[in-house]
Formats: C-alpha cells, sequence, structure tokens
C-alpha cells in the first residue's frame, strides 16, 4: 500500500477502527466467537456478551488482532512498519509501546502468514504453534528441513516432514549432498523436485563436523527468490530454529506479495479467528 493511501487509514482513530471492523465483520452482522449464536447483549466499553454461552467479547476476541491490546490505529502503523521491514526495537520506539509489546505483535501476524500458508495447518499441528499465541515457550529439539520451490514467479517453501535431521545429515555424509551456508542457514544443491533443502544450523555443524564448501550449488545461479531471500537471510540473526521457520515463511510470502497488497493482505489475516 502507497504511503498516501495508508495515510488516509490512519488519519483519525475511528477511521482506523472502520477499516478493521470492516476485515472482521464483512456484513456488519456481529455473531459470538464461540458459539456462532447472533442473540447478543451489548455492554459498556464496546463489548458484547452472547445470550447463549455468556462469552463476553470485543470486536477483535479470539482474532490475531486481539492478541495485543492497542489502538486500531496502532494495528495499523504496526503492519505498515512491518511491510517496510524495520526492526521490532524501532517500531517500538516509533510507537512508544513495549519491545514485548511489538514482539506479540509480530509473532501474531507471522503465526497468520504461516496459518494461511499451503502447509500451514500441518505446521500448527506438528509444532504446537498455537502456544506462542498464549505467551507459551516452544522448543525444538532438532531442526526441520524445508524445501524451495520455484514455480511461475512463486515461491513455495515446503516443510519435509518425511525428511528429518537425520535423512539431512545421512544426505551429507553418505551420499556427499552439496552444501553452502549463508548465516546460520544451510542450503543445498537440488534433491527431489526442490532446487534446495533449507535448514538452520541449529549446532548441526560443529555436531558432525560438517563442512559447507561445495562449489556447485544451482541455487547460486537462481534470479528470482534467492537474490530476494540471500541478503535477508546473511543479516538474520537468531538462535533458534522455531524463529528460522517463522522467519522464512515470511520471507515466502513477502516474496509472493512483492508486488500485490502486502498490507492489506497482513490485516486480512489478522482479522482472522484463530483456529
Ligand atoms: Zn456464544
Amino acid at each position: 500500500m502507497l504511503l498516501k493511501d495508508y495515510e488516509q487509514l490512519v488519519v483519525n482513530p475511528q477511521k482506523a477502527a472502520r477499516y478493521l471492523q470492516k476485515l472482521c465483520w464483512p456484513n456488519y452482522q456481529r455473531f459470538c466467537p464461540k458459539c456462532k449464536n447472533r442473540k447478543l447483549k451489548q455492554l459498556p466499553n464496546e463489548k458484547r456478551k452472547c445470550l447463549k454461552c455468556n462469552y463476553s467479547f470485543n470486536d477483535y476476541s479470539l482474532r490475531y488482532f486481539g492478541v495485543i491490546r492497542t489502538t486500531p490505529d496502532n494495528w495499523l502503523r504496526i503492519i505498515k512498519l512491518f511491510e517496510m521491514e524495520v526492526q521490532l526495537e524501532e517500531i517500538a520506539t516509533q510507537l512508544a509501546l513495549s519491545a514485548n509489546t511489538i514482539r506479540k505483535a509480530i509473532t501474531a501476524i507471522r503465526l497468520a502468514i504461516v496459518a494461511n500458508s499451503l502447509d500451514g495447518n500441518l505446521l500448527f499441528q506438528r509444532f504446537h504453534l498455537h502456544r506462542l499465541l498464549k505467551g507459551e515457550k516452544i522448543n525444538f529439539f532438532s531442526p526441520p528441513v524445508f524445501g524451495l520451490i520455484e514455480h511461475e514467479h512463486q515461491v513455495y517453501i515446503d516443510f519435509l516432514p518425511d525428511l528429518d535431521l537425520e535423512s539431512f545429515i545421512h544426505l551429507k555424509l553418505n551420499f556427499l549432498l552439496p552444501t553452502q551456508k549463508i548465516g546460520s542457514v544451510i542450503y543445498t544443491a537440488p534433491i527431489r523436485q526442490y532446487i534446495s533443502l533449507l535448514i538452520y544450523d541449529q549446532k548441526i555443524t560443529q555436531k558432525y563436523q560438517l563442512e559447507h564448501t561445495s562449489q556447485h550449488i544451482p541455487l547460486n545461479g537462481n534470479k528470482n527468490f534467492w537474490p530476494f531471500a540471500k541478503r535477508r537471510l546473511a543479516n538474520f540473526r537468531t538462535t533458534n530454529s522455531l524463529n528460522f521457520l517463522l522467519y522464512l515463511k515470511e520471507l515466502e510470502f513477502r516474496y509472493n506479495f512483492k508486488s500485490k497488497d502486502f498490507f492489506g493482505q497482513i490485516a486480512t489475516y489478522l482479522a482472522t479467528f484463530i483456529e
């Protein structure tokens, strides 16, 4: 979204609120997010109570937008700054919100992106990602392996449940799978239908004494996704595979929406109910 169009959305708090409400309630007809009942009682503070199950909720309850408490105009500012790839600490400073609040908001955006990706359901189930939305921690004992596919100017970064760390090490050591490394990310020569496998180096290189000095990696000659992702991955600092997973899916989304309505798409995702 162009800055001048975005400015119209945040010109006053009411306009921002209307934009979010329209995404959450497309035909303005509220219903209980728990039992879908439409008989509601209006409460103070813009809340409603379901007359069937007694659940009290506001417009953003049980949606990604409800993960942090902030005003609709601040949510739109967070989305805009995220679109522009501003660092978390800088977003917090610009909005005078705590880094913790912004961290939760960015996690909500990344999870909403994952939830709407092709293997979103699988990733949520396999790694219990919904726990992150409750502020719980998730530990990965070994890093997941991803496969990269390009098709008609779109990129797909697939989680490969049948190719775990052990299979990767087997391919590397016994079948001499060529690899290189950028930042903390190991990438490989093509395998199956994938241009490359991608794996976060969670002390793997050290533990298995691997070398990533292969010369011929076709991905290096890629003119599409890889130049886009490479400089971002080189600067990406994390200490765990979970952040890597969320960031990879973010890059997949950023690349596929780079000439589309990125801002509107994120806002639409955040308006969906958390499954
Ligand atoms: Zn209800």
